[in-house]
């Protein structure tokens, strides 16, 4: 549906507009409290688009009768915008394509390159050990690499631009 920010309405398929109604208050099982606004369509009488539009089966009223309903928290769709914003600039770009590299990466030159198939050891403190040595050896290789190719100094890869 589209949101009209300005009059804080919804406008749905059939062009009616779904209004405040009310605020909910909601505590999740974790403890987390959150505000929900709620909104209803003006009329959906003899829309076209309400079987699709208006869920759940078990409703005792009859699908003539029923309204479309909608609760929203306007606080997790602005998170929402906020990190799809973030994902998406050039920043958020650089550093998913560096996560993917990085993070990656090293499950295969640790696996492929060093050949590290199997623990040797037994047994969480030792298997924690040799994770810890097996990480270090992996980041001196590293550090090697960077020093043999002059990047010293750069965190991150650089991304690549289509001209
Ligand atoms: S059921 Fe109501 S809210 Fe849904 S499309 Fe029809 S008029 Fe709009």
């Amino acid at each position: 549906m589209d949101y009209d920010e300005e009059r804080d309405v919804y406008i749905c398929k059939n062009q009616k507009e779904l209004r405040v109604t009310g605020t909910k208050f909601e505590k999740t099982k974790t403890g987390y409290k959150r505000e929900k606004t709620l909104y209803s369509c003006e009329d959906c009488k003899g829309c076209p688009y309400k079987t699709s539009c208006i869920k759940g089966n078990n409703s005792k009223i009859p699908m003539e009768e029923r309204t479309k309903h909608l609760e929203v928290s306007k606080l997790f769709q602005k998170k929402r915008t906020e990190d799809l914003t973030r994902i998406l600039s050039e920043e958020g770009c650089q550093l998913r394509m560096n996560r993917s590299i990085q993070a990656e990466g090293s499950f295969a030159d640790t696996k492929e390159d060093m050949s590290f198939r199997r623990y040797l050891c037994r047994g969480g403190q030792n298997v924690l050990a040799e994770s810890t040595l097996l990480a270090i050896a992996h980041n001196i290789n590293k550090l090697h690499h960077k020093i043999q190719s002059e990047k010293t100094g750069q965190h991150l890869f650089e991304l690549k631009k289509i001209a």
